[in-house]
């Protein structure tokens, strides 16, 4: 049995045939999907999604670092809501979801990202840092984005980390001495596709992470593993991420669901 610790199933990307895609992740072995919220528009089909499977399903709130902007100063997001009202909106679910029973089980998806410009880098930061304070008050993990952010992540998890942040550094697709910092501040490394992919470099040294620190995810509808590049990527995809992930430990696809099962079980307290 496979714990998918990232999933989108809930994105517009599975309108057409979402309940099938669900069914195929079942078949497939995968006993729980964890979904991370992306924005305010996010919610609704995420728990719409939730509520129609409650026993293989639990959520995460939180807003993406892609979704902080400001409309005023920028007129490509002039149809978008400014980053501190949707920041609201969904501290505002927040109370309602951790007072339900086994429904949502983490703070995320949460980080920085500076791939296509740092505009609003300052914003990030903050956006970021207070989600990290509601983990660490609600004593709820997260799910961490980053890309070409290394630097500044762990400079704000350098001032975060008090012992009380876990988490997971999703779709970790750094060097060796990034995947020790990440280490080192406590988090587990999220495999996905990418370890799959022929330039990958995580896969040259992933035995040298101990499997206690990590956990399988998709991320889908992104980031397909092979043989599926080019298509869209789907939860029940991460049976090719988990063989690749034992061939790289030397073990076998059942022993590393199993680890990794047990690895996000704890980690999310399922
Ligand atoms: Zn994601």
């Amino acid at each position: 049995m496979i714990i998918n610790t990232h999933s989108h199933i809930y994105d517009e990307a599975f309108d057409t045939d979402r309940e099938e895609v669900f069914q195929r992740a079942l078949e497939a072995g995968v006993e729980m999907l964890l979904l991370p919220n992306t924005d305010e528009t996010t919610i609704k089909p995420m728990m719409e999604f939730y509520e129609k499977h409650p026993d293989n399903v639990r959520v995460m709130m939180g807003l993406h670092p892609e979704e902080v902007y400001k409309d005023k100063e920028d007129k490509r997001f002039a149809d978008k809501k400014d980053y501190k009202e949707k920041l609201r909106i969904i501290e505002e679910e927040v109370p309602r979801l951790t007072a339900r029973n086994d429904t949502m089980v983490g703070i995320g998806e949460i980080g920085l990202d500076f791939y296509w410009d740092d505009t609003f880098k300052k914003e990030q930061i903050e956006v970021f840092s207070e989600q990290l304070h509601w983990a660490k008050e609600l004593g709820l993990p997260v799910s961490l984005h980053t890309r070409n952010a290394f630097r500044e992540m762990f400079k704000v998890l350098d001032h975060e980390q008090d012992g009380r942040l876990a988490g997971v550094m999703h779709c970790f697709n750094g060097t060796y001495d990034e995947a020790k910092t990440a280490l080192s501040y406590g988090f587990h490394l999220g495999l996905g596709g990418v370890i799959t992919y022929k330039n990958c470099g995580v896969k040259d040294f992933l035995a040298e992470i101990p499997m206690e620190r990590i956990v399988l995810e998709t991320d889908d509808p992104y980031l397909p593993p092979v043989p599926y590049r080019g298509q869209r990527n789907e939860p029940a995809f991460i049976v090719k991420t988990a063989e690749k992930v034992a061939e790289i430990y030397g073990v076998t696809t059942e022993e590393i669901c199993k680890i990794t099962s047990k690895n996000a079980k704890s980690l999310f307290k399922l």
